[in-house]
């Protein structure tokens, strides 16, 4: 064996046989050997000796200083109690899977990968994320406790055996529930997921007794086989793929020593350079209409720069991928509440401010000179909040109304764009409004992703239009969503807003917002076209015990704090209470005021409602009229008269 190993490249150089060469079959085949540093690795492993190769290949990563990975901070590494506890429960086999089922389920003292006790299938997805691996890696830092350290070397040596790549076609799965268990651990998230991590876990473990050299060779083979699977399985479009992308080009940076890393490093940069001037509008915002994703495709974008950067790549992103970047950011910051807060649009759910502040200290070393960045990145101790106000993000359809920056500011976000995907909600036309502290009416969010048919109708509840703060026909979801602005302009210290949904066949949406002096609003939703049926006006309010007075059309929120709102709709012919639930994390839900204000839409004509939006400390007491007469708008709010056109 040794003798035909030797002979081998010998016989395939005198012979002229290229196949000769690759009968290697070990790891060693899969790196460049001529590389500087591993040319006793190289005479070792041509000697047949490869657990000798392995010992200097693991002496080598241990010295080696010349590949950074951003981010990771191997000495006393911070670890917070959470994560600690995610370390801990490991080693009893209690993993950290997903944060919306809590406690963590045991898996078995014989780990079983494919343990599915709810069938969601981000339960399944996620737990081939392994996220409790960083965790133990940080805990065996901080600690020098081996026992992490053996735990984790065990769980991946079993997550390999248990878990083969056998043949993969994900267009052929049709039902995921009962997909074979390939599909789940194999995904390409999940896999990408693990190719970024992994890195950290590599470092973390590196210089543990259990990482040996024999041990290193499962890690590099498994880890290259990670990679090219990706190359082979590329979701088509959207965040997977940036994921992926982004990734992949992580394992080219940070393993140069695999012959295929420069392969992997440009196919991710030509697809992140691609994509990025296909997945985001010309306003900034990513296509997916949803602030989460938008977020994480800046992160992604963000950090595939900073890893190339950071190993001396350069020059392999055009300066107008940066100059998107930072428009994406800007986006993010417009769309985001003076307490760091964000719309619950879409699939999002609450960003923990101490993540959100992580991150933008890191944009703000990329782009210092933007005030905004350093004005929030430094919670306004540096920098300071733009010129302007209110911003229209007019082709994705954000629209933000605003008077201020800080936090007594009142600021509505209006949501009303162009068909988009999974993770958009059919919605368009709906706000958030946030005041002094206060969101008066938080996205109903999403609560749960995708699964069996009990967690689908969970998450159909969440996605419906009538839980959102607009207009449907028959309570029923759009049939389009495709809006257009039709006026965004500022008039005296009034800012107005158009715009029009072609939401039924037959019925056009449009809503005109006006932000009266930018300190209360009047909306004017029509609904005009030949569908004839019950026309609804939703209205889902925050969490709490509203004051209502129905037959007038009125409900006042009464918060002991004094920052209180009047929603009081003109137009109704009738009003009632319905379910109303507001997700504001996964799996975790509240239940929360809701009305629907209605009126029955005969043929050709049209409906109208007219609605006043008051901020007010006593807003029952309020007293107000509304009309539209001779081309305007006449609204009187506690005796004071406001034209609005
Ligand atoms: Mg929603």
């Amino acid at each position: 064996m040794k003798t035909a190993k030797l002979l081998a490249p010998l016989l395939a150089l005198l012979l002229g046989l290229p196949g000769m060469a690759q009968t290697d079959s070990t790891v060693f085949a899969l790196l460049d050997l001529t590389r500087p540093g591993l040319e006793e690795v190289a005479r070792y492993h041509a000697a047949g000796n490869d657990p000798a190769a392995a010992d200097v290949l693991l002496a080598y990563f241990r010295n080696r200083t010349s590949v950074r990975c951003p981010g990771v901070e191997t000495d006393a590494p911070e670890i917070t109690p959470d994560e600690q506890r995610w370390a801990d429960e490991a080693l009893e086999h209690r993993f950290f899977v997903h944060s919306g089922y809590q406690p963590s389920y045991f898996y078995g003292n014989d780990i079983d990968w494919q343990y599915w006790p709810v069938r969601d299938n981000e339960l399944r997805w996620q737990l081939h994320r392994m996220k409790w691996w960083v965790p133990m890696g940080k805990a065996y830092r901080r600690s020098g406790d081996e026992r992490y350290a053996a735990e984790w070397c065990a769980e991946y040596l079993d997550w390999i055996r248990k878990n083969p790549l056998t043949e993969y076609d994900e267009s052929r799965i049709g039902d995921w529930t009962s997909a074979d268990n390939v599909y789940f651990a194999w995904r390409p998230l999940e896999v990408s997921d693990r190719l970024e991590f992994q890195i950290h876990q590599f470092l973390y473990f590196l210089p543990a007794r259990a990482f040996d050299g024999e041990f290193l060779l499962q890690f590099l083979e498994n880890y290259h086989r990670h990679a090219e699977h990706i190359t082979r399985h590329f979701s088509a479009s959207g965040n997977h793929l940036l994921f992926q992308a982004q990734r992949l080009l992580f394992a080219g940076a940070f393993f140069p020593e695999f012959r295929d890393a420069a392969h992997w490093r440009a196919t991710g940069v030509e697809i992140l350079n691609r994509e990025i001037r296909k997945q985001v509008y010309d306003d900034g915002m990513q296509y997916e209409l949803d602030p989460h994703y938008h977020l994480e495709s800046i992160n992604i974008f963000f950090k595939a720069l900073q890893m190339m950067d950071a190993n001396g790549y350069r020059g392999e992103f055009p300066a107008e991928y940066l100059t998107t970047v930072e428009r994406m950011i800007d986006v993010h910051l417009n769309c985001s509440y003076p307490d760091y807060t964000t719309p619950l649009f879409s699939d999002n759910r609450q960003q923990e401010k101490a993540h959100l502040l992580e991150s933008y200290r890191e944009w703000l070393t990329v782009f210092p000179e933007n005030a905004l960045i350093r004005e929030r990145a430094t919670q306004g101790d540096e920098g300071c909040a733009p010129g302007y106000l209110s911003r229209a993000f007019r082709t994705s359809g954000f629209y933000v109304l605003r008077n201020g920056w800080d936090n007594d500011a009142t600021v509505m976000i209006l949501k009303a764009g162009p068909q988009a995907f999974w993770h958009c909600q059919p919605d368009n036309g709906t706000f958030e409004i946030w005041h002094r502290g206060r969101n008066f009416f938080p996205d109903s969010g999403s609560y749960v992703y995708g699964g069996d048919s009990a967690v689908l109708a969970q998450r159909n509840w969440f996605r419906q239009t009538r839980v959102h703060n607009t207009l449907t026909l028959d309570g029923r979801n759009l049939d389009a969503t495709d809006s257009k602005c039709l006026r965004w302009e500022t008039v005296g210290g009034t800012d107005i807003l158009t715009v029009e949904n072609p939401s039924y066949e037959g019925l056009a949406h449009r809503r005109t917002v006006w932000f009266v002096d930018r300190r209360f609003f009047v909306i004017e939703d029509v609904a005009a076209g030949e569908a004839a049926g019950r026309v609804a006006l939703h209205y889902n309010l925050a969490e709490g015990q509203p004051e209502e007075e129905l037959a007038a059309g009125r409900v006042a929120t009464r918060f002991e704090d004094g920052n209180n709102l009047l929603v009081q709709v003109f137009g109704a012919e009738a009003a009632e209470p319905q379910e109303g639930w507001v997700s504001h994390v996964y799996r975790s839900r509240n239940p929360r005021p809701a009305y629907a204000f209605t009126a029955e839409k005969q043929p050709g004509r049209e409906v109208r409602f007219i609605t006043v939006l008051l901020p007010a400390e006593r807003p029952a007491e309020a007293k107000i009229k509304a009309e539209r007469r001779r081309g305007a708008i006449r609204v009187t709010v506690d005796g004071r008269k406001y034209v609005l056109k």
